[in-house]
């Protein structure tokens, strides 16, 4: 499969970043509970990243602000016509005390993608790098260094322009906020259940299934809520041809007993950055890997029959989760548990917390 290839772009002067200090910002000892037990997407930093943008004066107003609610008019064309996109990233504290991200080139471009698609305007790639770095510099200390914790940085941009024609929004904002977040498993990793939603797609051809939006979970949502209904975790949702696509924010990856993996490649999945670089280890360790469709049918039968020896699913929040069972309306599916999964899951944590060589050059140190 083709793996997102890097070219930030370059030769652009950084921007001014005004700072405007959270008076009311947490004390060393506030700040310590909540990262002594964060949970995830709860607790908030001090500060957050906020740049404006509109057609006559492109991306203006760069600053670093206290954390707070965003005002904004009720005609706001993001709250009627939900043109929004936004990222998920984390930064790592290494035993040096230093603080690292891993690819946020990767996210920069993908954000762009993710931009021209919902029409929105399209930040450049050393700038969304620049915001990460601004507010790291200010709220470096809520990284935290217990193990498997983070910092998981949510940049995100929305139509602000007051507004109600349906049209691309004229003026638009790009904010950076930062919640801490504990280990995804406590207690080691679980393998979860997945739900086969059969009346819901969350994508469709030449729909925004590969734009990381907004409207994508929103769809996401009544079929998650099933999945409940039947004692799953997730959802695998399939395309219109019975394909698998992913879970509602997580890829999926098969291992096949002869070591191939196989990932479903289509036009409405989003391509997860943690799943290009699960694929990258695993070609370094000579596996063969292919992108391409994977229906329902070859799923089941494959484990029935022993071929397919282990599935899991990928992303930055939980890294790697193998698949214990699939359910669907008239069947469930044990799922073997194999031991590449995890083993691909420790050298890529390994390798964004610094215990082992990043010989890809994924890392990039933020606090310097
Ligand atoms: C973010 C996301 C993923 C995972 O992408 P990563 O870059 O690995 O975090 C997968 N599917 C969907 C729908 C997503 O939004």
């Amino acid at each position: 499969m083709t793996l997102i290839d890097s070219d930030p772009d370059t030769g652009l002067a950084p921007l001014k970043f005004a700072v405007a200090k959270n008076l009311a910002a947490k004390t060393p000892a506030e700040r310590d509970a909540i990262l002594a037990n964060p949970g995830f997407g709860t607790h908030f930093t001090d500060h957050m990243v906020d740049i404006c943008w509109s057609v006559g004066g492109g991306w203006h107003r760069p600053r670093v602000q206290p954390y707070g609610p965003i005002a904004m008019d009720p005609a706001a064309a993001v709250l009627h016509y939900g043109q929004e996109i936004f990222e998920g990233i984390k930064a790592y504290r290494h035993a040096d005390g230093s603080i690292h991200t891993f690819r946020p080139d990767q996210n920069g471009r993908r954000l762009q993608r993710s931009a021209r698609r919902l029409a929105l305007p399209e930040l450049p790639v050393s700038y969304f790098i620049q915001s990460l770095r601004e507010l790291i510099a200010v709220d470096g200390a809520w990284v935290p260094g217990g193990a498997d914790q983070s910092l998981y940085l949510r940049p995100f941009m929305f139509a602000k322009e007051a507004f109600l024609g349906v049209r691309p929004a004229h003026k638009v904002n790009y904010y950076v906020i930062a919640s801490p977040a504990g280990a995804y498993f406590k207690g080691g990793v679980q393998p979860v259940s997945i739900w086969l939603s059969e009346d819901y797609s969350r994508a469709g051809k030449g729909g925004t299934g590969a734009a990381k939006t907004g409207g994508n979970y929103a769809a996401s949502l009544l079929p998650q809520s099933e999945a409940y209904e039947n004692e799953c975790d997730q959802v695998v949702f399939l395309d219109e041809k019975r394909n698998v696509e992913e879970l509602g924010g997580m890829n999926i990856i098969f291992v096949y007993k002869d070591g191939r993996i196989v990932t479903p490649q289509s036009e409405s999945i989003l391509e997860g950055i943690t799943r290009d670089s699960i694929l990258q280890l695993a070609i370094d360790r000579g596996h063969h890997v292919e992108g391409r469709a994977v229906s329902i049918g070859e799923w089941r039968e494959g484990v029935a029959s022993g071929d397919i020896v282990e599935v899991f699913a990928c992303g930055t929040a939980a890294v790697v989760t193998p698949i214990g069972v699939l359910k669907g309306r008239d069947f469930l599916d044990e799922q073997p548990v194999g031991e590449l999964a995890l083993s691909l899951r420790e050298e890529l944590t390994d390798i964004q917390y610094g215990r082992r060589e990043d010989r890809h050059g994924w890392l990039l140190r933020l606090d310097d």
